[in-house]
């Protein structure tokens, strides 16, 4: 299975080891892409694990839509000696044949690893 998160490399060669626990995401962008992959395919195991502990939701719930690409636009840090990155992306989903697109500059914080902190919404388009 190719991964959802667009990079053309298989799920096995990418974000599955992320998920897994098995690989740390190195930078922002790569934390950023493991959650975009865990969206697609419902690991919110993932998504929860991955949240800044101080702004992390109790629960996460997906819903049906089908995440179609993720196209990342700009991002600002975020290696791996950084404490502090964003990540500006354009993430497409289809939900009732309808096409929608997330468009969003989201802060990832690292600590003893790479976790989402929040995210300032830019405005959708379809
Ligand atoms: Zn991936």
């Amino acid at each position: 299975m190719r991964c959802p998160c667009s990079t053309g490399l298989p799920y096995a060669e990418c974000c599955e080891p992320v998920h897994d626990g098995a690989r740390p995401a190195p930078t922002a962008e790569a934390l950023m892409r493991s959650r975009y992959s865990a969206f697609a395919l419902h690991r919110t195991d993932w998504l929860l694990a991955s949240w800044d502990a101080a702004t992390r939701p109790a629960t996460i719930e997906t819903g049906d839509e089908r995440w179609i690409g993720l196209e990342i636009e700009a991002t600002e840090a975020g290696g791996p000696f950084d404490r502090e990155g964003t990540v500006t992306f354009r993430a497409s989903y289809v939900e009732d044949g309808e096409r929608f697109v997330v468009h969003e500059r989201s802060r990832f914080a690292r600590t003893d690893a790479w976790r989402y902190v929040d995210g300032h919404a830019l405005g959708g388009t379809r």
